[in-house]
């Protein structure tokens, strides 16, 4: 059975990464999304399982110490981690999964597995981030100061993945997103059986 891709999409905090990959999971077929386990309070419209595993601090640090995690990150004063089973369980049974995960969780995963599909997702500009950040209404003004402060820096890391989708619209973004993932399924090391039939 074939391995099925990891694919890893980040962002500085407020581009739209949660937009946009809700889009991409609601179009593409054979791609599972991985819920991350996080220590922040659930926002209104969250749900336990569903956005994230909400989890206290001494549940997580647990997890930490019984290798329950890809990666794990402290971001903005709080744990978020990558639940490590499931992961291998949809890839060994051939489904693509999709990690929304920040810059340091990324730059873990492309240590551990360089074979992993590396997306980074730019906002048009780093006004209309401010705008989306606080067009959400979702943050405190302190939590805002310290995401727009981690912003550049974050940018910057992106230069270190393989490929860049600016989210100017939605539509757009997911539109060249479907596109990698095409390619990368076309890949000759992926599909050395297609040849098989011509050995003969
Ligand atoms: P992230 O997950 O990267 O923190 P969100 O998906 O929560 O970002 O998006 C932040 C805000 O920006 C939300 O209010 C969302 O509706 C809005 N947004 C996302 N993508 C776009 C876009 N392409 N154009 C305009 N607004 C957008
Ligand atoms: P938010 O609090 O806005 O949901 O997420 C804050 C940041 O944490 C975002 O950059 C998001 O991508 C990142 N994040 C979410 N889940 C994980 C995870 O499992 N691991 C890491 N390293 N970062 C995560």
């Amino acid at each position: 059975m074939k391995q099925g891709l990891l694919v890893v999409i980040s962002g500085a905090s407020g581009t739209g990464k949660g937009t946009v990959c809700s889009a991409l999971m609601k179009e593409m077929k054979g791609i599972s999304y991985s819920i991350s386990a996080t220590t922040r309070f659930p926002r209104e419209n969250e749900r336990d399982g569903v956005n994230y595993y909400f989890l206290s601090r001494e549940a997580f640090e647990k997890m930490i110490g019984e290798g329950g995690f890809l990666e794990w990150a402290e971001v903005y004063g709080n744990y978020y981690g990558t639940p490590l089973k499931k992961i291998q369980e949809r890839l060994a049974e051939g489904q693509d999964i999709l990690l929304e995960i920040d810059t340091q969780g990324a730059l873990k995963v492309m240590e551990k597995c360089p074979e992993g599909v590396f997306i980074f997702l730019l906002p048009p500009s780093l006004e209309e981030l401010e705008r989306r950040i606080r067009g959400r209404g979702t943050e405190t003004e302190e939590s805002i100061i310290k995401r727009l402060g981690a912003a550049r820096k974050e940018i910057d890391i992106g230069r270190r993945y393989a490929y860049v989708v600016m989210n100017d619209t939605v539509k757009e973004a997911v539109m060249r997103i479907k596109a990698i993932l095409t390619a990368e399924h076309c890949r000759v090391e992926l599909n050395t059986e297609m040849f098989e039939v011509f050995e003969k």
